[in-house]
């Protein structure tokens, strides 16, 4: 492409995208294609001439776009938000044609120092001491899997030699977290040969956070087996309910027992912000090592999570590897080289979108358009409590309501009220307007609604919910 054929393309792509950003509510949430279908529009083989740009675009409209859910439609309620902004938008361009790679200070000293600057700031926003050294990882899921490696390595100090097959020495290891916890503790554990038998599942209490006293009992017997414990996770919003773990009293035992302590605040962890949400974090600025997801709830475009650790020396024990053309003096220099702290040596410049969405934003607008969330979560958590016909399912300190219809002229026994909202939650999704996704509460379906959107406006809220009640209506009837 010569330059001008790219100012060309470029500019009609920038009218594209503005038209898309302000305008996502044109298209239905949930496509509506059927498995296969895009994968039938596309030809079977790549083409051997080379196409012109008009015809590629042509068909990401005709095919693909149709073939999109829309995560950045006001009317995304479903899992958790993941919204982007258009100073991240504008961000990840420049990241392309930059195309950094910043594996080592010197293969690119502004996204190595970038990295480091604005996880400070994303940090100190949310009022975390400054012995939590920061580094960018695409997903929770990942950073997760680096915090538990490092735990193992601080468990069994010889495990990057000798690691852990053929070793009755070592005894069994325990991971600890609740049965709320996400799955990518499993996969952690299991990616690090620590088998998912190794995960404790600790009971919760009725607000769903783990129960210290359930925790310390797990220990104590693990530890009569002969099981060695290598970390506890606490989670600061789950994802089904966003409950909260008890976090201080969990640092507690963890003090005492000398283990690592990682939090899971992928989802609600830029709530820290808020003066408002204080409490739920309390006890959080003791644990090892944290992960926050500004690619959910901070408007910066898939994919950024940002991992936190009072410990990166053991995270570079645990993965720190440099051959010898990899060598540089500048690391005797003090410059610092990204590849040291991770599995993977290439890492693209994420850091560019988060400092461009931090500064853009502002932290006051960030605050302010947070609260908001909150607050229209509030009014709707409000609606269905005063509703006769609803019920709702779990405490909402954050931007996501669980709750369910149940009509009192229907008298709906359990497996019933299921069906019912199965059903419910279908035929909302199906007008395209919004999509609302459901989780389980001890065994009982239960929708959800998560506000988090940029543009999201008391208008959607307003209108999932009068889409609620239509649909209840029609299907009591039916
Ligand atoms: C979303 C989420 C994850 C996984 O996030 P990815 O970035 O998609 O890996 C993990 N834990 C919690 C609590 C989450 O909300």
């Amino acid at each position: 492409m010569d330059p001008s054929e790219f100012r060309r393309h470029g500019h009609a792509l920038v009218e594209w995208i503005a038209a898309y950003l302000s305008g996502s509510e044109r298209y239905p949430v949930l496509p509506r294609v059927a498995p296969g279908e895009v994968r039938r529009a596309l030809p079977e083989r790549g083409p051997e001439a080379g196409e012109s740009f008009e015809d590629i675009f042509a068909d990401f409209e005709r095919i693909l776009v149709p073939a999109l859910t829309h995560w950045n439609h006001p009317g995304f309620f479903a899992y958790f938000p993941a919204t982007t902004s258009a100073s991240g938008v504008l961000a990840e361009f420049l990241s392309a044609a930059l195309n950094q790679q910043a594996m080592l200070w010197r293969t690119s000293p502004a996204a190595t120092e970038l990295e480091e600057v604005s996880l400070a700031w994303l940090r100190d926003l949310l009022g975390l001491p400054s012995a939590f050294d920061g580094v960018i990882y695409d997903t929770a899921s990942i950073s997760s899997l680096h915090a538990l490696a490092a735990a193992r390595q601080a468990a069994v100090p010889d495990v990057r030699e000798r690691g852990l097959a053929a070793r009755p020495e070592i005894g069994g290891l325990g991971v600890y977290c609740s049965d709320q916890a996400h799955s990518s503790i499993d996969k952690a554990v299991l990616t690090l040969g620590l088998g998912q038998s190794s995960l404790r599942r600790i009971a919760v209490d009725d607000q769903y956070s783990m129960r210290p006293d359930a925790l310390r009992t797990a220990l104590d017997e693990d530890r009569r087996a002969g099981i060695r414990p290598v970390a506890v996770v606490a989670t600061i919003g789950t994802t089904s309910t966003t409950g909260i773990d008890p976090v201080n009293a969990i640092a507690d035992i963890c003090r005492d027992d000398r283990i690592w302590l990682h939090v899971d605040a992928a989802y609600a962890g830029v709530a820290a912000m808020l003066p408002g949400c204080a409490s739920y974090f309390a006890g959080w600025d003791r644990a090892d090592s944290i992960v926050i997801n500004p690619h959910k709830w901070l408007f910066t475009p898939f994919d950024l999570s940002a991992f936190y650790c009072r410990r990166m020396e053991v995270v570079r024990e645990a993965f720190s590897l440099v051959p010898e053309y990899l060598k540089t003096p500048e690391a005797s220099e003090g410059a610092r080289n990204l590849m040291d702290t991770g599995i993977q040596l290439g890492r693209r410049f994420r850091s560019l979108k988060l400092w461009m969405v931090l500064r853009h934003f502002g932290a006051a607008r960030l605050r302010t358009i947070l609260a908001e969330h909150i607050r229209l979560a509030h009014e709707f958590a409000a609606r269905v409590d005063e509703h006769p016909d609803f019920e709702r399912l779990a405490a909402v300190p954050f931007g996501v309501v669980c709750f369910r219809a149940n009509p009192r002229a229907l008298q709906l026994g359990s497996a019933e009220l299921d069906l019912f909202n199965q059903r419910l939650l279908d035929a909302v999704n199906a007008t395209g307007e919004v999509f609302l996704s459901h989780t389980r509460i001890n065994g009982a379906f239960v929708i959800r609604i998560a506000i988090g959107h940029l543009r999201t406006t008391g208008a959607h809220t307003d209108r999932a919910w009068e889409l609620l009640l239509q649909q209840t209506d029609g299907l009591a009837v039916a």
